[in-house]
Parts: structure tokens; sequence; C-alpha cells
């Protein structure tokens, strides 16, 4: 079983005279900094000259520098930008203004496990990595709860830097919600594995080809969008909510009926795990890292015309049109308003 810690375990007080810079103002970054400042932290904000966020966390009543100087300043500093620059960020901007008993601090592991950053000896490495969007991390927050997170330490130099961690989490809020203790290994490889087959691939895989089966066969798209699609958060609430059990204690007994007939008809388990398994083969040995890596420093073709293909799909523009007169207020989470 994991070790779980929650706020008891926590003491904040390892924060005490500790600068914290945040690395970046996107979606993580405005949670963490936000949070950890209405936690009693002193915190700033580093961003590069220009960034369209600056003037925004300045509002926010944060202090803002460059990312250099936000790192030079820091003794944590949390990398909160795009993982896919994180390497070119940190060797500018960052290794250079690192010193002995820093820490160094990531939301995700992508660029310790695969070696993209290799921080130097004196320097603690921890991993403080909320399993939701920083919105809902921010949101949470300020309701009282919290988001739960992963909290990991690569490198303990300084001895404390599990307490540090756990310092930091309970500073965004992550331990009333519980703090699982894991690895940079097992959250990278169990992080890329969750959304390639199951949370982003999986079921965008899925939605899509039940609504071309719908509309291929000839029945309205907003139908096949409404059936396929839009259902899919209102099934997902009740299994977050009571499980497996709980959604078919709602659903029909011929929805149920269904799920169990139709179910390995569409996905044999067998087939599918077959697939699963080398797609966490091509994680665990590197390949997808180097392939995302490349596909980066190639200019993101393939990604860039596979994002332009999605939003010309039918399910997105009837979805779209539908979603219009469906805004109820718990879409805000993913506004800017939110921040
Ligand atoms: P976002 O894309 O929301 O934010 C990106 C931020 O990075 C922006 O402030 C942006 O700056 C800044 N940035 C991008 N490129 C550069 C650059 N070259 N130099 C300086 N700053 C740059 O990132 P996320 O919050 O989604 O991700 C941050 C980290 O959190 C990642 O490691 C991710 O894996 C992890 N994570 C994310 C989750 C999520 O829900 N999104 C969940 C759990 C972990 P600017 O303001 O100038 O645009
Ligand atoms: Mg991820
Ligand atoms: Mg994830």
């Amino acid at each position: 079983m994991a070790k779980m810690y929650y706020e008891k375990d926590c003491d904040l007080s390892y924060l005490n005279g500790k600068k914290i810079a945040i690395i970046g103002y996107g979606s993580q970054g405005h949670a963490h900094a936000l949070n950890l400042k209405d936690s009693g932290c002193d915190v700033c904000v580093g961003l590069r000259q220009g960034s369209k966020n600056w003037a925004e966390a300045e509002s926010h009543g944060l202090k803002v520098m460059t990312v250099a100087d936000a790192a030079k300043w820091g003794d944590i500093v949390m990398m909160l930008i795009n993982d896919e620059v994180q390497a070119d960020v940190y060797k500018k901007d960052i290794a250079p203004n690192l010193v002995e008993g820093n820490a160094l601090a990531f939301a995700h592991g992508f660029n310790i496990r695969y070696q993209q950053i290799v921080p130097p000896a004196g320097v603690d490495v921890f991993m403080a990595a909320p399993k939701g969007p920083g919105h809902t991390v921010r949101s949470t927050y300020v309701a009282g709860k919290g988001v739960p997170c992963l909290v990991a330490v690569e490198q303990n130099a300084t001895g404390n830097a599990y307490k540090i961690a756990l310092a930091y989490i309970a500073g965004i809020g992550g331990a009333r919600a519980g703090v699982m203790e894991t690895t940079f290994h097992d959250e990278t490889e169990t992080d890329l594995f969750g959304e390639q087959t199951v949370l982003c691939g999986g079921v965008v895989d899925l939605m899509q080809c039940g609504f071309e089966t719908l509309v291929e066969a000839g029945y309205e798209p907003e139908n096949a969008y409404f059936e396929c699609i839009h259902e899919m958060k209102l099934i997902i609430d009740l299994i977050n909510k009571g499980g497996v059990g709980m959604m078919n204690f709602s659903i029909s007994d011929t929805a149920e009926y269904g799920e169990y007939v139709s179910g390995p008809r569409v996905l044999p388990h067998e087939e599918i795990k077959k697939n699963m398994r080398a797609v966490l083969s091509d994680i665990q040995d590197g390949t997808f890292a180097g392939k995302w890596i490349a596909e980066n420093k190639n200019g993101r073709t393939f990604f860039n015309s596979m994002r332009a293909n999605l939003a010309k799909h039918q399910m997105e523009v009837v979805g779209g049109e539908l979603r219009k007169n469906m805004i109820w207020g718990d879409d805000q989470d993913m506004d800017t308003a939110s921040k």
C-alpha cells in the first residue's frame, strides 16, 4: 500500500524564512503562487520578459521577476513552465543561479526521469504534483478544500527534502485531500500511461469512434454528440463519486446489461491490454519521450496538424454550437476569471 500523508503530517514551518520562486504563471503556476501566498509564504513569480501574465500576476499582489532573477532570489525554485521547454530554460536561467542548499521542485517528473535536467548534487530535488488541473488547485483551496498530490524526493541534499516538500504541498492545500508518496520514475511513467491510454488518448478516441459510427449510419450529429460525448461527464461524475457501482445504480438495468455484453465486444480486454502494454513499454524505454523531444525540436509539424484537424472535426464543431446554450456556473473553472 502506498504511504499517505495528511495535514497533521505536514509542518508548514519548514517554509519559514524560505523564499519560493514559482517559475511560470499558467494553469499550475498561478494556483501554486496564490495558494502559497495565502498560506503566508514568501513567494515571487518568475516570467520571461514580455509575458502576457506579468501584469496579471502583479495585479494579484505577487512580486514578479525575470526567470533568472527569480531563480537567484528563491531558496525553492518550482518549475511550472511547459515540460518541453523546461530543459532549455533550466540550462540558461536556473542552473547558473542554484546554490547549495536550494531546492529545485517539479509538478511532473518528465525532465528528471528522462535526464533532460540533471541538477547539481548539493540541491534538494522534490516533486509536488497535484492530481488535478491548476484552476481546480486554486478553486478548491479558496473553498477550504484541496486537490490530492503526489510527493517524491529525487535528491535529499539537506536531509529535509521530504519535510520541505510536504510543507509545500500543505501550502498549496494538497494535504487537506491527501498526499501519496511516490518516485519521479513512477509518477512520470504512470502519468504518461494514464493520459495516453485512458484519460486523453483513450477517452477522446472512444468518443470519436462512437460519434462517427452513429453519424455514418445516418443519425443526426447533434444526437451523436449528446449520446457519445456530452453524457461522458455525467457518467464519469457518478463513477468519481461512488465507483462503477454508483453509476450502475443510477443508470437503467438495460444500460447495465448493455455494458456487460457490449463493453468487452468493443474493447476486447486481452487485445486492448496488449496494445496498452506496448504503449507502456515505449514510455518505460524512453521511445515516447524521445519522439516528443524530437517533435518539439522539429517545429511540431505533426502535433500542429493533428490539433488543426481535430478542431475541424464534426464532433467539435457540432459540440461547440450545442455548448453555447449549455453554459452553467461550473464552467468558470476554465475561465481566466478564476485566476
Ligand atoms: P501552462 O502551459 O499552463 O503554463 C505555462 C507557463 O510557462 C506560462 O506562464 C508561460 O509563460 C511559461 N513559459 C512557457 N514557455 C516559457 C519559456 N520558454 N520561458 C519562460 N516561461 C515560459 O503550464 P501547466 O501549468 O499546464 O504546466 C506546468 C507544469 O505542471 C508542467 O510540468 C506540467 O506537467 C505540470 N502539471 C500540469 C497540470 C495541469 O493541470 N496543467 C497537472 C499536474 C502537473 P507566459 O506567461 O509568458 O506565456
Ligand atoms: Mg501529464
Ligand atoms: Mg496527469
